[in-house]
């Protein structure tokens, strides 16, 4: 069994459709695969009807955008919550929004520096999708300002740089909280993922486990090794369960795939604490 909890289509920042990325997961050999596009689960139809199609069994879910008080990023995935819960959809609708913002003003002070408009951006992301710095990325790199994503995010778009503009998203534990109300497994998401930015400490894990916290993403390739010791300690310590995934962006990252996998035992433990939707088989 090859199971990949983290992969994103252009419902947010993938570069394929949710049927495409199913076909690709099946492609490249996985039983299952969990959709996990940022803030927004509107991948989910059009992933479940290619699912069924393609042989692959679906795991709804979602990437959750947060931020603690001391302006850290913290990624939270859900699996098999309840999309139509009321106080989720309202936080992730104010984060989705936030981001269309926030990436408008960072598109005005490139401009400053780069030939860069708002219609260059707007070109790359698909209707309704959230938006994020990756479509700022391919606007970078249609205007022959850098060769890809990559290249955009180290030189121009990191959480450094002078460009950089945060966004509204919910602190972890009130996250995490709202996950489970609407009958989702939260997970925390390459919880140490230094090059990304700065990672939170231990106090944040636990607030987030006082909250209801459920699993870690130890095998994830941003993870750093000395890293992965802290979170399987963590984990044997507060009973967590531990997933690994590929975070598949398609063409929009070098990650691909079943790079990183997730035990069967841990896929039947996240199907039997989730009760706001069922996985999708065919
Ligand atoms: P944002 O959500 O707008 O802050 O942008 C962060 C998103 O960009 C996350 O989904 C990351 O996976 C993605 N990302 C981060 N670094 C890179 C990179 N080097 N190349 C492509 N995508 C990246
Ligand atoms: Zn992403
Ligand atoms: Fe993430
Ligand atoms: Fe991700």
């Amino acid at each position: 069994m090859k199971i990949d909890l983290h992969a994103h289509s252009n419902v947010s920042d993938g570069t394929e459709s949710p049927g495409e990325l199913i076909r690709s997961a099946a492609a490249a050999g996985l039983d299952v695969v969990a959709l996990t596009d940022h803030d927004s689960t509107d991948g989910w139809e059009q992933a479940s009807v290619a699912a069924v199609e393609h042989g692959v069994a679906l795991v709804p879910g979602m990437e959750i955008s947060c931020r603690t008080a001391e302006g850290i990023s913290v990624h939270l995935l859900s699996y098999l919550h309840d999309p139509a819960h009321p106080g989720l959809l309202e936080e992730i609708t104010k984060s989705k929004d936030a981001r269309l913002t926030r990436a408008q003003r960072m598109v005005s002070l490139l401009a400053e520096d780069y030939p860069l408009s708002w219609d260059d951006v707007i070109h790359h992301v698909a209707p309704g999708a959230t938006v994020g710095r990756p479509h700022i990325a391919d606007a970078l790199v249609a205007a022959g300002a850098v060769a890809d994503r990559t290249e955009a995010f180290t030189a121009i778009l990191s959480a450094r740089s002078r460009y950089f503009v945060q966004h509204y998203a919910p602190e972890p534990a009130f996250a995490v909280e709202l996950v489970r109300a609407a009958g989702g497994v939260p997970v925390f998401a390459h919880p140490v993922a230094s090059a990304r930015g700065r990672v939170v400490g231990e106090r944040t894990y636990r607030d987030m486990v006082d909250a209801g916290l459920l699993g870690l993403e130890v095998e994830h390739r941003d993870n750093p090794e000395a890293g992965r010791a802290f979170l399987r300690r963590f984990a044997a310590e507060n009973g967590l369960f531990m997933t690994g995934s590929s975070d598949y962006h398609g063409a929009g990252k070098v990650n691909l795939l079943g790079e990183n996998v997730t035990s069967p035992a841990v896929l039947a433990r996240i199907e039997e604490l989730g009760t706001g939707c069922r996985i999708v088989r065919a």
